[in-house]
């Protein structure tokens, strides 16, 4: 026998014993989303390098090492052609909303779904393909917006049962507000260089303020102590805080403000927030975003303000387990079993007659022959409620026996039309 091929590391498989709870969990997330005027947008897997690099910033975990990047000619050696697999969504749906003319003159609430790839150190809830649900609003600007959208990330938890989310906020002001705070910042972490790892030595001059999301336990002390974003916000920025904080409030939205939150993506501005458990160790974060003012532009479009956030899928479903809130595979409702070939015809017959008349019921046709004692097996660990049996006698008599798995009651023999009438009162 030859050697087995393993997937890739960090991209799982969703079998089929797990599918029936990502469906549950996207169909209440989308149900959701409609409840609060999104419409779904289809995105591609794959883009230009250039987008990511525009929007998510070089100098970002993402984009220096996460991506999976690779030439679309490989016989040239330029890079022109330059693609990647998507690492998020967010600048896909800034890219399809410029190139579709989708923002001008109107708000566009927008969601996507589906898996992201990024090269990362595959561990629990770290994966390098994973899975998000996000939404964009695109168009409006003040704090009542952001809002709103908390507001339906909070409902989200609300119909899924999930308790012990907590919601962190802050903001990150304007452009200029945070020019003038990355100078303190500069000076601040120059003062403490012997204690900035490798990573953080580089963004000393690149990007400092992902120093402060770094989660190198030898450096939170020290930038527990740095000067705070939120002491250098500019007037603006401060009130749309204020009021986005008031409003939550009166809707009875906890949350705390985190002021060393900046996220790991460039083009964050004012409001950011996270939505964090501590079930899940270092990968905490289920759910976050912010708003993103100058992205269009960035990415070359007209400007249009923007704010969105990207939930994981596998860290939702993992805390929904262990809280056990996902529902089981639904098992059939029926196992339908013949014996000789007049019954199978009249069998498959009888099984094509009740999808028609019951198009929820979940009918399994026993194939492949055998005994009635070995499809009993099958019948039984199917997990059906009912079996019903078709040998020479129910053939002759158009009836069929029914048979309680589940439950300890007598055998039944009735004619098709009782047989309807009772499988109506078992998916009811
Ligand atoms: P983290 O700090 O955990 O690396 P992030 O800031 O890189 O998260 P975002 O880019 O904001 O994450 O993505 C939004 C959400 O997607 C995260 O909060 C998390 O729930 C999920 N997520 C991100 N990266 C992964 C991954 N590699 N595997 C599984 N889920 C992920
Ligand atoms: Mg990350």
């Amino acid at each position: 026998m030859s050697k087995t091929i393993q997937a890739i590391r960090g991209m799982n498989d969703i079998l089929p014993t797990q599918t029936a709870q990502w469906q549950y969990f996207e169909g209440v997330i989308k149900q959701v989303l409609q409840n609060y005027g999104f419409h779904e947008i289809r995105l591609p897997l794959v883009e230009k390098t250039e987008l990511f690099a525009r929007s998510i910033g070089e100098v970002t975990d993402i984009v220096e090492k996460e991506m999976y990047t690779f030439s679309d000619r490989p016989d040239k050696h330029d890079n022109a052609e330059s693609l990647s697999l998507r690492p998020e969504g967010t600048a896909s749906c800034v890219r399809a909303g410029i190139q579709n003319n989708l923002f001008y003159g109107q708000v566009q609430r927008l969601w996507y779904s589906g898996p992201m790839f990024r090269r990362e150190r595959p561990q629990k809830g770290r994966y390098r393909q994973f899975h998000q649900i996000g939404a964009e609003v695109f168009g409006l600007e003040g704090a009542d917006i952001d809002a709103e959208v908390i507001l339906m990330t909070a409902r989200f938890w609300k119909v899924l049962g999930l308790k012990n989310l907590e919601l962190q906020l802050n903001s990150l002001g304007s452009n200029a507000a945070r020019a003038n705070y990355r100078e303190v910042l500069v000076k601040y972490l120059t003062e403490h260089q012997d204690i900035l790892d490798e990573d953080s030595q580089r963004r000393l001059t690149s990007n400092p303020l992902r120093i402060l999301d770094s989660k190198n336990p030898d450096m939170q002390d020290m930038i527990a102590q740095a000067p705070k974003l939120l002491d250098y916000l500019d007037d603006e920025s401060k009130a749309h805080f204020e009021q986005l904080q008031s409003l939550l409030t009166a809707n009875g939205i906890e949350f705390v403000v985190n002021p060393r939150l900046v996220r790991g993506l460039d083009y964050y501005n004012r409001t950011v927030f996270e939505w964090v458990t501590t079930e899940l160790g270092a990968q905490g974060t289920v759910c976050a975003g912010g708003r993103y003012d100058g992205l269009v532009e960035q990415i070359g479009g007209k400007p249009v303000t923007g704010l969105g956030f990207a939930m994981g899928v596998e860290r939702l479903l993992s805390l929904l387990e262990q809280y056990d809130l996902l529902p089981q595979a639904d098992a059939p409702h029926i196992y339908l079993m013949t014996m000789g070939d007049k019954a199978l015809q009249q069998g498959m017959q009888l099984a094509e007659s009740l999808r028609d008349a019951l198009p929820d019921l979940r009918l399994l046709l026993h194939c492949g022959g055998g005994s009635f004692k070995s499809q009993f097996k099958k019948a039984d660990k199917s997990g059906a409620q009912l079996a019903l049996v078709l040998g020479d006698e129910e053939v002759e008599n158009k009836q069929v026996a029914v048979k309680f798995l589940r439950e300890d009651k007598p055998q039944q023999t009735l004619n098709h039309q009782e047989l309807e009438a009772l499988l109506k009162t078992i998916i009811a």
